[in-house]
């Protein structure tokens, strides 16, 4: 069990001190006010989700895993078929200045790329002008201490499986979300936090919006097809080896992840955040767990040290 001192989270990151009026966006070559971008209600990501996007932390003035985030935007984009314009070189330059715009030295970066409007009547994703837009908000630091050591109650929602991988590549980020939302939604009319998903093959999918980790008895396991391959379980497993706990990609059953010595879910926004029941049921001892709490406390530790850090200026 473990009392608040332990827990490294920073407290200064919450809804009531974060400022949006310093939130910015980028739409076709010009920075503006987040409040004046607009995209078309005929735009194809809209009207079909026929975008990619993906979502990368600034900590510190600097974005964590730059590099990583600009391999999965563009592999998402060639996989979609998707070409805003710009290089990879134009792509870092909006980012690192937008947060250098900002001022924000905490901050969430949105980017995507949406396929764009075509002429009435032609509905040729081809005649589309294709459009980049990025924003840059403040960052709000879920998993609060509190919140951290209650971590999430979650359901595994067997009855609304991951949509199939050949149908929608789960790889290329996408936002494809009618089954995460609806499973959600099933979760939460039973009193849940949040849902698990369950892929085709009935074993661990993935959750809205997070990868899901089980610590079993011999180390951490996430599953390895049929989800995004997320950089916060990235990031999770390489500061694992550091601590020197076995990682390692594969399949999770939702039994083994139900009798899991600890679990949590892992994201851009917020690193990592602790599941301790499962269908009813605690995992582990119903709180975040040591090695939950020795991640998480090591993942603040090297971030604040500038450990994967590109600075924006
Ligand atoms: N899985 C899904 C479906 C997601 O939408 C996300 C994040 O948005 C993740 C996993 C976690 O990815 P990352 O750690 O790169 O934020």
């Amino acid at each position: 069990m473990l009392a608040p001192p332990d827990l490294l989270i920073p407290t200064h990151l919450t809804a009531e001190r974060a400022d949006p009026s310093r939130s910015l966006a980028y739409a076709d070559g010009a920075f503006l006010p987040l409040a004046e971008a607009t995209v078309s209600m005929r735009d194809h990501g809209f009207m079909y989700a026929d975008m990619t996007y993906d979502v990368l932390q600034v900590w510190r003035g600097g974005i964590f895993r730059l590099e990583d985030h600009l391999d999965r935007f563009f592999a998402s984009l060639a996989g979609l078929r998707l070409d805003p314009g710009l290089s990879r070189e134009e792509v870092r330059g909006v980012l690192r200045e937008l947060v250098r715009r900002s001022g924000l030295d905490y901050a969430l970066l949105y980017l995507c790329c949406t396929r764009g409007e075509t002429p009435p009547g032609i509905r040729d994703p081809a005649r589309a002008r294709q459009r980049l837009l990025a924003n840059i908000t403040p960052l709000v630091l879920r998993g609060q201490p509190a919140e951290f050591r209650r971590g999430w109650h979650a359901r595994i929602v067997g009855e609304v499986r991951r949509i199939p991988p050949d149908s929608v590549n789960p790889r290329w980020k996408n936002s494809h979300w009618g089954d995460l939302s609806r499973a959600l939604w099933l979760a939460r009319d039973a009193g849940y936090d949040t849902a698990i998903l369950l892929g085709q093959d009935g074993n661990v999918a993935e959750g809205p919006g997070f990868n899901v980790v089980a610590l079993t008895e011999e180390g951490l396991l996430s599953p390895a097809e049929g989800v995004l391959e997320g950089i916060a379980c990235r990031t999770m497993f390489e500061i694992a080896a550091r601590l020197g706990i076995p990682a390692r990609y594969g399949t999770l059953s939702p039994e083994a992840l139900q009798a899991a010595k600890e679990a949590f879910a892992t994201m851009t926004s917020t690193g990592l955040f602790p599941i301790t029941r499962i269908d009813g049921r605690p995992v582990g001892e119903g709180v975040a767990g040591p090695v939950t709490v020795a991640l998480v406390n090591e993942y603040y530790r090297l971030k604040d040290a500038g450990w994967h850090i590109t600075p924006a200026a």
